[in-house]
C-alpha cells in the first residue's frame, strides 16, 4: 500500500472520530416520532398519480401540524404521505388534499427555482446525524427543486442531484410521487438504516405551512428536530462513480511471482494542497468504488498492465 493511501487512510479515520458524536442536540416530537417505509417489488410510475396497487400496501401517515399562520394548530387541509424503497430508489407519495382544486397554486418554473406556489419539500437526514442531509421540493406543477443541508437546517441550493418527482391534481386536490435514487444519497450500511425526515406542505393561498414534525416557531432547527423513517432494512447504499478534479486516480500494476496485482493509487497534483476532509473522502471513494471494478471491469484494470 502506498504511503498517500496510508495517509489517506488515517485522515479518513480521523474525520470519523469528528463525526460519531454528532447525534446530539436532538430535541422535540421528531425524538418519538417514526415513519414506517414499506419495501415493494414493483417500482411505481412516477406520473404524480398514486394509482399503482403498491402505493395500497404502503402505510399512509397525515400527522401533520400547523406551523404558520397558527403554529401548533390542527392544518386546515389534510396532507398524507407513505414512503417505499426498493433496491433502487426511495419513493415518496403524497396526497395533498384540497376542497377546491381549481385554487391550487401550481406555477410552472425554471427548476431550482422555488417560485411561490403550493408546494411540498423534505428534509432528509440520511446519515442520521440531525445535522447534514438533503432537501428535496416539488411543487404542485411538478418543478423541482433540491439542496444540500448543512448546519441543522441550512441548505446549499448549489447542489443538484438526478431524481424524479411529478406532480397531478386531482378531484380531491393534488398528489406528487417521487422517486430519489439510492445513488444520490449518502448513507451508511447498516442492518437497519434509520433516515430523519421532516415534511412540510405549503398552501399558498391561504399562506399557511404544515408540518409532519411540529416546531415551535421560535425554533430554528430542522434536522436536529427530524422525526424518523424505519422500516429500511435491506437498505444497500449504492455509490454513483463520481471523480472530483481535486485528486487523480492512476492505475498501476505490481507483478508477483505467481499473479499480478492491481493497485490504484491516488496522485495529488503538487500545486494542489488537498484539505484532509478531501483526501478522506477521495480515499473512501478508492475503497468504495475498487471492488466494483474488479468483479465488473477487469479489462479496465489491466488495460496498462503491459
Ligand atoms: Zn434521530
Amino acid at each position: 500500500m502506498s504511503g498517500s493511501i496510508l495517509k489517506g487512510l488515517a485522515c479518513c479515520a480521523g474525520l470519523l472520530l469528528s463525526l460519531s458524536p454528532a447525534h446530539a442536540g436532538i430535541e422535540g416530537e421528531g425524538r418519538h416520532k417514526f415513519l414506517k417505509a414499506q419495501r415493494v417489488k414493483e417500482a411505481p410510475i412516477i406520473d404524480g398519480r398514486l394509482t399503482e396497487a403498491i402505493w395500497s400496501e404502503v402505510a399512509p401517515d397525515d400527522r401533520f401540524t400547523q406551523h404558520f399562520p397558527l403554529n401548533g394548530a390542527v392544518p386546515s387541509m389534510r396532507t398524507t404521505i407513505r414512503v417505499a424503497f426498493d433496491d433502487e430508489n426511495l419513493y415518496f407519495g403524497i396526497e395533498a388534499e384540497d376542497p377546491d382544486p381549481a385554487k391550487i397554486s401550481a406555477r410552472l418554473a425554471r427548476r431550482d427555482s422555488r417560485v411561490d406556489s403550493d408546494f411540498v419539500e423534505f428534509f432528509l437526514d440520511t446519515r442520521h446525524n440531525h445535522d447534514t442531509g438533503y432537501w428535496f421540493r416539488v411543487n404542485a406543477a411538478g418543478v423541482l427543486a433540491d439542496g444540500e443541508l448543512h448546519d441543522d437546517s441550512r441548505i446549499n441550493y448549489d447542489w443538484d442531484a438526478v431524481w424524479t418527482g411529478k406532480a397531478a391534481i386531482t378531484d380531491s386536490g393534488w398528489n406528487a410521487e417521487i422517486a430519489i435514487p439510492l445513488s444520490a444519497l449518502r448513507f451508511p450500511s447498516s442492518p437497519a438504516p434509520q433516515f430523519g425526515l421532516n415534511i412540510r406542505r405549503g398552501i399558498r393561498r391561504l399562506g399557511e405551512i404544515d408540518q409532519w414534525i411540529y416546531a415551535p416557531r421560535t425554533s430554528s432547527g430542522t434536522l436536529s428536530r427530524a422525526g424518523h423513517i424505519t422500516g429500511l432494512g435491506g437498505l444497500v447504499p449504492k455509490r454513483a462513480i463520481e471523480l472530483r478534479p481535486f485528486s487523480v486516480v492512476r492505475p498501476s500494476r505490481r507483478v508477483s511471482s505467481r499473479q499480478s496485482e492491481a493497485s490504484w493509487q491516488f496522485v495529488s497534483p503538487s500545486s494542489y494542497v488537498s484539505p484532509p476532509w478531501r483526501c478522506a473522502v477521495a480515499t473512501w471513494k478508492y475503497a468504495r468504488i475498487m471492488p466494483s471494478l474488479r468483479t465488473q471491469r477487469p479489462s479496465m484494470l489491466s488495460a496498462k498492465a503491459s
